[in-house]
């Protein structure tokens, strides 16, 4: 797997353009506002964008859909728990900032245990919510993609409305901790980390 990690808007979302070693069909995890410099390497790099998968509905992992929707006409996957996100403002988090985002339904709502493949990369749904209802991860070979459940040496942030504390602390032991130690770890925010490290080190969830 081919991984283009990209830092962008003023919450610092991570988004990450994969594909697989021998093709150029890709899929984009989040897509911050603004996405344009992802346009920008699809284009460079001649990729077809094919799936754009939402870990979660907050405003700052969804804000550039449209604009990646629009540009690319690939399909949009999320859980079904935080489908609603994508139109309610309040619960994206877009009206605390004074804006309205919407963006466009779902193509096809995830749940835990689905499989998403393009030519030969495989990602696993897991379903770890405490930071939304229907946050996701995504596990591929050797990393995951944990949106904002994990980060290095912290964990994603339980005071918005359908946060729950108790159930981002089981998600992360009983889903993430569970995972290989070796595994990379590629967070919403910040640098990347390790189920190991974490296991260690993470002052909010011990192992
Ligand atoms: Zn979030
Ligand atoms: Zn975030």
């Amino acid at each position: 797997m081919i991984i283009y990690p990209f830092t962008i808007g003023e919450f610092d979302v991570n988004n990450y353009l994969i594909h697989g070693d021998n093709s150029r069909r890709a899929i984009l995890i989040d897509a911050g506002y603004d996405p344009s410099p992802i346009c920008q390497k699809i284009e460079e790099l001649n990729l077809e964008l094919v799936y754009l998968i939402n870990t979660h509905g907050h405003g700052d992992h969804i804000a550039g859909n449209q604009k990646i929707l629009d540009f690319t006409g690939a399909k949009l996957l999320m859980h079904e728990a935080d489908a609603a996100y994508l139109s309610n403002p309040n619960l994206n988090l877009s009206a605390f900032i004074g804006i309205s985002l919407k963006s466009s339904k779902p193509d096809r709502l995830l749940k835990e245990g689905d499989r998403i493949e393009l030519d030969g990369l495989f990602l696993e749904v897991l379903h770890t919510p405490g930071h939304t209802p229907g946050h996701i991860t995504l596990v591929g070979d050797q990393c995951a993609f944990v949106g904002d459940v994990i980060f290095r040496e912290s964990v994603g942030r339980t005071d918005f409305p359908g946060s729950s504390s108790q159930q981002l602390i089981e998600s992360i032991r009983k889903k993430i901790y569970q995972l290989p130690d070796d595994m990379i770890l590629y967070p919403g925010h910040g640098p990347r980390t390790t189920v190991a490290h974490e296991k260690l080190s993470n002052p909010f969830v011990s192992y």
